[in-house]
């Protein structure tokens, strides 16, 4: 399935990191990074902006055919997202399209449209994909897989922080709040549901800084890889 080119998993809950360290990892080893949270956010965005409910299955599916979501990778390793020809990079950051992504993302018809999409990648390039996941069911054979996960605190203090960095107004509680509420969401649906898969490495960042995350995971990584 994804002879001759490398793929490595990143799985895990909202603010673990995931895309941080997979964007880097991808620069040291010279993989494509594949950020596939951003394009069920996309489709999170096309529901919001479309005034349809994230949890109408039957409104949700109808407008999957309309759909032009592209993906783009600049020369800058940035992942750019685009929903019928408009640049939807920055605006499916927004808050509230979290609480949107995850909803649309529970409806096994969105799960099915983007399925193919996403190992398409992994056949045509060494890649690093992050996500929900992409161990367990895209990319079940995958070389090395992580499951990457802190404490749920230091996981909102991240996301905060964050949203703050990108000019948001943010609320420390109602973060963490969401950021539950999320989790449980992610975990508990029944179409492929956010788990760890059994031959994932378990890598827990909570008291861990941004370098030592990333030293441990690219030598994990490496070492896996046999790079
Ligand atoms: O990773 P990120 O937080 O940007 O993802 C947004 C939402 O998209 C997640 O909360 C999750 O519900 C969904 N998602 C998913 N499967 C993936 C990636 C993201 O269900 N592989």
């Amino acid at each position: 399935m994804e002879r001759g080119y490398r793929s490595v998993a990143i799985d895990g809950p909202a603010g673990a990191g995931k895309s941080t360290m997979a964007k880097r990892l991808a620069g040291a080893l010279n993989f494509l990074y594949v950020d596939t949270g951003a394009i069920y956010r996309t489709v999170g965005l096309a529901a919001f902006q479309s005034g349809t409910a994230p949890g109408d299955r039957a409104g949700v599916s109808a407008l999957l055919p309309g759909l032009d979501i592209g993906l783009a990778h600049g020369a800058d390793g940035l992942q750019h997202m685009s929903l019928n020809g408009a640049d939807v990079t920055e605006e499916i950051r927004r808050h509230e399209i979290s609480a949107y992504a995850s909803g649309v993302s529970a409806l096994p018809e969105v799960r099915a449209f983007l399925l193919e999409r996403q190992r398409a990648l992994a056949r045509t390039h060494d890649v690093i994909m992050d996500g929900r996941d992409i161990g367990t069911v895209v990319l079940p054979r995958a070389d090395v897989k992580i499951f990457l996960t802190a404490a749920p605190e230091a996981r909102a203090r991240r996301r905060y922080e964050e949203l703050l960095a990108r000019g948001q107004s943010a609320d420390y509680p109602a973060v963490l709040r969401d950021l539950l509420e999320r989790d449980e969401r992610d975990s508990s649906r029944a179409a492929a549901p956010l788990r760890q898969a059994e031959d994932a490495v378990l890598v827990d960042t909570t008291g861990l800084s941004l370098e030592e995350s990333f030293s441990l995971l690219l030598e994990t990584v490496r070492g896996r890889l046999g790079a």
